[in-house]
């Protein structure tokens, strides 16, 4: 896990709320600030990626409501609007209107005072009334921004609205009165757009994710009531019919449906649910009616957790993120002082103030990092939920960054290559038992492992109707097998490793090394039986040999990543040599590595990183956990359902689909290369403003232009990923290609 701006007190959530209307990350740390000023509270952290204040209020009994209006208090006077979530974590904020805000009427305002100001100058020759007209304007635009600077000092810190306030009050003092107004006009204007756009991105991201319904149908004792979503315990059975959207995560008690996922998983095609299986809080209903027990309670549901990480993502800094912001940090203080040296040192020099005071200003002006500080912020909140809306859960910008960046993809092969839905292909006794009795001494010693392997063995037994007994003790060993106890005997199902650790003699061994050479040329892994008796003596019964699938389409989405850049695709597995090889050849990677224990697939890694550099590793998380932690990108898949390994990687793909894989690489490659434009956009328009208004080439309101001009510049070029569904589309999607993009909610028609 990355830390985040909230790093310090992430284990409580504290209260959340959403902030409108700020378009500048620099300005979002005075929120901070201020908020974490207030005596009730010990701590406040302000995300200005997901437009999220979380407070941790003074242990004690502080009155909710009284908390909240303080805090809302807090934040209204420092410029901005701050509405509490409700207890299941949902966003009540109704998006503000964009001509609500605060710093745009009032601009508006301004700007038509300045162009009355402007025509009656030209047309007349009344001075006092144009500078009267002048003034009003700076007053009307310039309150709010004055008043959030001053909100500013008090806690501290020189933002961008106490430059400008301090140009404005300049330009005023050196009886640029019209040059002060315009300042006003191009600032709260800009800063306007700016910020309503930002509010709307992320308006959108959440829109993605508010899809629970507010009530829910509830049975109890074969009644119907409605309740709120938000109300429903675990246990509670509620009543979903045709078309609905889930109220909540549950379990089907009755009724058959297909439910679409998307959602969830991004994928659109619906799957079909039947009693035992699992529903998702804001996945939506197709044809039947189901009956469901609800599974948890609304602010742990997966799509709980799911907002949950993605804001966490948002709000995590990425490496360019931490530079800028280091650079901004030392970069505005050494241009505020270097006007007021200016200032001073050219007007006692030449003796003329008015010059170098005005130019000092200007200097003022350029000193705003805005455009920079925002440039990376912007584009991975953008990426990020575009990433999202196709399934793919990235936890946060830095993750972004290396997986740009990754040239070498190691897969693990059952479930991730393969669907990891074995089947039992032969069965070859040895012993003194039957075919029958094999199955069942295997079935029973892998009834309660959760292996693939396993589960096609007992789905075997339970094919042929062939009872099996149950284990008195069961124990998994990690990539080799099972052991399970039984009355007066042991039994080992696995490999040749747990085979010779059990004491098989090698003479069985040799003729199970004969089976599995064979059955790897199929692509077949064999696994053997032996039964222990209480002696101690090993006896091998016989082995069995399980046939795997490649998953459809695995060549093409190799092939796709080594188009995105990948040069190096090594297969990982516990499987033995020969059934690798085979597999290998057959999807077409470039290397593996077999006979691998969990632990050696992280060593395995390791030494993979040491040759070829950053290194990105998929896996099903299952026994791959440790494997996915030591890679430089952990890819976990298929996780719609389980969280356990939505935890452990970097990033999740939450379908279950290869392609998704190379998309998301070329999505990477983009958001980097977007920060690249914006961050050196930033710095050039910077640096020729800094040169131009050393020599006095550029005056105020031009300063303000190219300042607020490019901020916005780079804020579009931000969300032109947010735009984009997750990238190269060359490798066609299953079946979802029609309905998918109609699904989606377009970012700009979410946020109304
Ligand atoms: P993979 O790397 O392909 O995911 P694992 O590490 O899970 O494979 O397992 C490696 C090998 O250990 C398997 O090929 C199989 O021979 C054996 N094995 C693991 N678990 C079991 C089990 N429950 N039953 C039988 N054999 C098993
Ligand atoms: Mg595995």
């Amino acid at each position: 896990m990355r830390v985040s701006e909230s790093g310090t007190k992430a284990n409580t959530p504290g209260i959340v709320f959403d902030v409108v209307g700020m378009d500048c990350g620099d300005c979002a740390l005075s929120v901070e600030r201020v908020v974490g000023k207030l005596p009730e509270v010990e701590t406040a952290a302000v995300s200005f990626a997901s437009g999220t204040l979380r407070v941790w209020p003074v242990p004690g009994d502080c009155e909710p409501e009284a908390l909240e209006r303080s805090i809302r208090g807090a934040v209204d006077r420092a410029g901005y609007s701050a509405v509490a979530r409700d207890a299941a974590d949902r966003v009540k904020v109704a998006q503000a209107k964009w001509w609500t805000h605060r710093t745009l009427l009032p601009g508006l305002a301004a700007a038509l005072l300045w162009v009355a100001g402007f025509v009656i100058d030209l047309g007349s020759d009344a001075p006092i009334v144009v500078t009267s007209i002048f003034a009003t304007a700076i007053a009307v635009g310039g309150f709010t921004i004055m008043r959030s600077g001053w909100v500013a000092i008090r806690a501290g810190r020189i933002d961008m609205n106490v430059l400008m306030s301090i140009s404005v009050v300049g330009a005023a003092a050196l009886g640029e009165w019209s040059e002060g107004a315009l300042v006003v006009v191009l600032f709260s204007v800009g800063t306007a757009l700016q910020a309503v756009t930002f509010d709307r991105t992320r308006a959108a991201i959440r829109a993605l994710f508010d899809l629970t319904p507010d009530e829910a149908c509830l049975v109890r004792d074969d009644v119907e009531i409605m309740v709120a979503a938000n109300a429903l315990n675990p246990g509670d059975v509620v009543r979903v019919r045709p078309g609905e959207r889930l109220p909540a995560d549950a379990e089907v008690i009755d009724g058959r449906s297909t439910v679409d996922q998307a959602a969830i998983t991004g994928e659109s095609l619906p799957v079909e649910r039947e009693p035992g299986d699992t529903v998702f809080a804001g996945t939506i209903n197709g044809a039947g009616t189901l009956l469901t027990r609800v599974t948890a309670a609304a602010s742990e549901s997966m799509l709980a957790n799911i907002v949950h990480l993605v804001e966490e993502a948002q709000s995590s800094k990425a490496p360019s993120q931490q530079m800028v912001d280091r650079f901004a940090a030392v970069y505005t203080p050494a241009v505020v002082v270097s006007a007021a040296v200016l200032a001073v040192a050219g007007g006692a020099l030449t003796g003329d103030w008015n010059t170098w005071v005005y130019r000092a200003l200007v200097l003022l002006v350029i000193a705003c990092p805005c455009a920079l500080v925002i440039s990376t912020p912007v584009s991975i909140v953008s990426a990020i939920g575009a990433a999202s809306r196709s399934g793919v859960l990235v936890k946060g910008g830095a993750v972004l960054e290396d997986a740009a960046r990754i040239r070498t993809v190691v897969f693990d092969k059952t479930g991730t290559l393969t669907l990891g839905r074995p089947k039992v292909a032969n069965v070859i006794v040895r012993g003194d038992v039957s075919e029958k009795e094999l199955i069942a001494t295997a079935a029973a010693a892998e009834q309660d492992s959760e292996h693939p392997i396993a589960r096609s063995i007992v789905a075997r037994a339970l094919h042929d109707e062939i009872v099996f007994e149950r284990a008195r003790f069961f124990a998994a060993v990690p990539g080799k097998g099972v052991r399970a106890t039984f009355a007066e005997h042991h039994v080992v199902v696995g490999s040749d490793r747990l085979m010779r650790e059990s004491g098989v003699c090698e003479s069985a061994m040799e003729w199970v090394q004969d089976i599995a050479q064979q059955a790897a040329g199929e692509g077949q892994s064999a696994l053997s039986v032996a039964r222990i008796a209480s002696d101690g003596s090993a006896e091998l019964l016989g082995a069995i040999t399980v046939a795997d699938s490649p998953r459809p389409r695995v060549r093409e989405a190799l092939e796709a990543l080594r188009r995105a850049g990948v040069e190096r695709i090594v297969m990982l597995t516990g499987d033995r040599t020969e059934v690798a090889a085979t597999v290998a050849s057959r999807i077409g990677v470039d290397d593996f590595r077999a006979n691998l224990l969990p632990t050696e697939k992280s060593d395995a890694v390791r030494e993979l990183q040491r040759d070829y550099g950053r290194v990105a590793m998929v896996g099903d998380g299952i026994n791959d956990a440790p494997a996915l932690a030591v890679a430089d990108v952990g890819i976990a898949m298929g996780v719609g359902g389980t969280d356990i390994a939505l935890e452990s990687a970097d990033l999740a793909l939450m379908r279950d689909d290869l392609s998704t894989l190379a998309r998301v690489i070329g999505l990477s490659q983009r958001t980097v290369s977007i920060i690249q434009q914006n961050v050196a956009l930033s710095l050039i328009t910077k640096l020729i403003a800094l040169l131009l208004g050393a020599f006095g080439f550029v005056n105020l309101w031009i300063a303000v232009l190219a300042d607020v001009g490019t901020s916005i510049v780079v804020t579009l070029n931000g969300l032109r990923l947010a735009r984009s569904r997750s990238g190269d589309d060359s490798v066609p999607e299953p079946g979802s290609t029609i309905s998918d993009s109609e699904q989606r909610i377009p970012v700009d028609q979410a946020a109304d």
